[in-house]
């Protein structure tokens, strides 16, 4: 049936109110693709409720990190059929055999770079993006690189979506960091590192922070805060994890 005939039959039974409702919002659909205002509000409880049983209870003070965390739409970031358990209290599978750290430790990684607005900070390992957008809700100035050519181009897609178009997605291998944007106040490493890239450390202000799972990249690691300073870096050890590998670059270097 033409489309004009097929409106016009509407018209005379008098329902074109409603099938033209109907047709808004399927134009609504197609157009938002994944993200549509729905499944936006659908999980939005269950982000507060993750904030105050997972985050908060355990200890996550910063207001600007909490405000975060209960923004992201964490579910768009992983593949539709973990959306359910988006918001529970564990890491959860990326492509590539990659994982989206447990929310909690997102937080307490935000937490440890003492992130202020406008200060300018670098990921490595962007993963899904989810971090990027966590730290992008604190400061506009976000710069994350990842290694694995599909997941910089599904990380870009939803970033953009969502509208997060400040944050600035880098393929390549995040050891050497990004010198074109540099220094920064805050560096965030999201993968497993048996030391610190010289290059990262070059790159950080005098006085900025880098959080860093270190330790052997196939077992288990220190979640590490190296604060730079003038003369030594200062180092606080902050808990024991888990992450993937870093890879590239790294693994030239002695023991894994
Ligand atoms: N921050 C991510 C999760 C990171 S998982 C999120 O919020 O979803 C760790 C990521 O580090 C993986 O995507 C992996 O591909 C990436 N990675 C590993 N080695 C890397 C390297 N040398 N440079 C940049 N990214 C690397």
């Amino acid at each position: 049936m033409k489309l004009m005939s097929f409106l016009q039959s509407f018209r005379h039974s008098g329902k074109i109110g409603g099938w033209g409702l109907i047709f808004f919002n399927l134009i609504l659909f197609l157009g938002w693709g994944e993200v549509y205002p729905d499944q936006l509000d659908k999980y939005a409880q269950r982000r507060l409720e993750m904030v105050e049983t997972q985050i908060k209870a355990r200890g996550i003070k910063d207001k600007a990190v909490l405000e975060a965390m209960r923004k992201v739409p964490r579910h768009l970031f992983v593949d539709r059929k973990y959306w359910e358990e988006a918001y529970n209290d564990y890491p959860l599978p990326l492509a590539e055999g990659q994982t989206i750290s447990q929310p909690y430790i997102v937080a307490l990684m935000t937490e440890c770079l003492g992130l202020k607005k406008g200060d300018k900070v670098l990921e490595i390992g962007t993963g899904s993006g989810y971090q990027a957008a966590v730290l992008a809700e604190i400061t506009p100035q976000v710069y994350t690189i990842e290694i694995r050519r599909n997941l910089v181009e599904r990380a870009t897609g939803i970033l953009r979506k969502l509208g997060y178009h400040q944050v600035k997605v880098k393929w390549g291998d995040g050891y050497f960091g990004w010198a074109e944007y540099a220094p920064y106040d805050a560096i965030i490493v999201t993968c497993a590192a048996n030391h610190v890239p010289p290059p990262l450390m070059k790159q950080l202000k005098i006085g900025g922070r880098l959080v860093i799972p270190l330790g052997s990249t196939l077992y288990f690691q220190t979640l590490t805060l190296i604060t730079k300073t003038a003369t030594k870096p200062k180092v606080k050890h902050i808990l024991g994890v888990r992450f993937v590998p870093m890879v590239g670059e790294i693994q030239k270097k002695g023991r894994p």
